[in-house]
């Protein structure tokens, strides 16, 4: 009797085996919108922030916006955000090794080489760019530093040792500038001639940004039809519309039709737009026959927390099949990327947490080098 008892576990084991090994293994995800960011960048933490929101705020204009906003209406899932640099650069990497993400981070370039020091195989790389503000700053608070533009040769060397792989984000929407102004003509040209890829912010900036330090946001500047003259002048160039254009679907569709080779990403309107709102958004992208061209994005800033209601938003959406969740969270960003066979297969191998037994043999991760344990 016990031996059939035996017998029966071992078949069950068995067939239980495929689905063990699986839940080993997590399949990568490119975030294609991440930054390095210090505790205090958008003002004294905590900080919090409704992911997703759930109702939008509203001025009657008795008080200050400032004040209004800080009396923002409740939402199920508030993230706070921690109080010192090393909590928002561990809690980050935590949420990333969870769920085994890749993120292109922007920043200055001092505090990305921190963090790519702190997991060098978690991170690519990026700059954050605005022609009026210190590189780094894209809020009106900005830490202070004095300001002194990137000259295009200074980018051409930095980019040369290594310093960025990617350009972005390009904040120049909250200091009113258009792509297509012709201050930012030597970058694109740049970026074209070292075929460096380059992140955008083409979108929404907060409620009521105007009102808060950025005094020549403008909301028709949402519109990725802005970048319609530099792809006409640059059609080698790679670029990617980091917040899709929010909310302007038809101006969206009207540029990825035209162009191509344009990509978007989708960070922050999947928590700071009602859920409804950015499926009624993405689905639209995904109908237009766009999906091989949208990638995913948290910008999570200083709230590790906005990283997984992120990733819940692609999970759960009902109108996207499993090859397009993959293609968003994977795929579309590794061919937009260029990676290669090998950086496509260690970023699997990254998703391998723990040793695994297979035909009798014990197969451990020893493929991962020792540094990558201590991310
Ligand atoms: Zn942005």
């Amino acid at each position: 009797m016990l031996k059939i008892f035996m017998n029966c576990l071992i078949f069950v084991l068995f067939l239980l085996a495929p689905a063990l090994l699986q839940a080993q293994k997590r399949l990568p995800i490119i975030d294609m919108h991440m930054h390095a960011r210090t505790a205090n960048h958008y003002g004294p933490p905590p900080l919090a922030m409704c992911a997703p929101v759930e109702k939008m705020p509203l001025w009657n204009q008795t008080e200050s916006w400032e004040e209004a906003l800080a009396k923002s209406p409740p939402c199920k899932n508030m993230v706070w955000s921690p109080k010192t640099d090393e909590e928002v650069l561990q809690q980050t990497i935590a949420v990333m090794k969870k769920h085994n993400i890749i993120g292109m981070l922007g920043g200055k370039p001092e505090l990305v080489k921190k963090w790519m020091d702190a997991a060098p195989r978690r991170f690519i790389p990026g700059l954050d760019f605005r022609l009026d503000r210190a590189t780094g700053t894209a809020t009106a608070v900005g830490d202070g530093s004095k300001f002194k533009l990137m000259s295009p040769d200074e980018m051409r060397v930095l980019y040369k040792s290594g310093g960025f792989a990617v350009l972005g984000e390009v904040l120049n929407q909250y200091a009113g500038i258009a792509p297509d102004d012709e201050r930012m003509e030597p970058y694109w040209a740049l970026a074209e001639e070292l075929d460096i890829p380059v992140g955008i912010h083409i979108g929404g900036g907060g409620p009521g940004e105007v009102y808060l330090g950025n005094s020549k946001f403008r909301a028709r500047m949402q519109s990725a039809l802005t970048m319609e003259e530099v792809l006409v002048r640059h059609p080698k160039l790679r670029v990617y519309i980091m917040h899709a254009g929010y909310p302007m679907l038809d101006d969206l569709l009207a540029l990825l039709f035209n162009y191509p080779q344009a990509y978007v990403e989708v960070s922050v309107i999947a928590n700071v737009e009602p859920r409804a709102a950015f499926y009624r958004y993405l689905k639209g992208i995904v109908d237009g026959g766009y999906s091989e061209r949208v990638m995913f994005g948290s910008d999570q800033m200083v709230w590790a927390g906005l990283i997984e209601p992120a990733i819940e938003s692609i999970e759960k959406a009902p109108f996207l099949n499993r090859q397009q969740k993959r293609d968003i969270f994977y795929n579309n960003a590794a061919r937009f990327l260029r990676l290669n066979p090998e950086q496509i297969a260690q970023h699997h191998r990254m998703g391998i947490t723990s040793s695994k037994r297979v035909s009798g043999k014990t197969q451990k991760s020893h493929n991962k080098p020792n540094r990558d344990r201590k991310q």
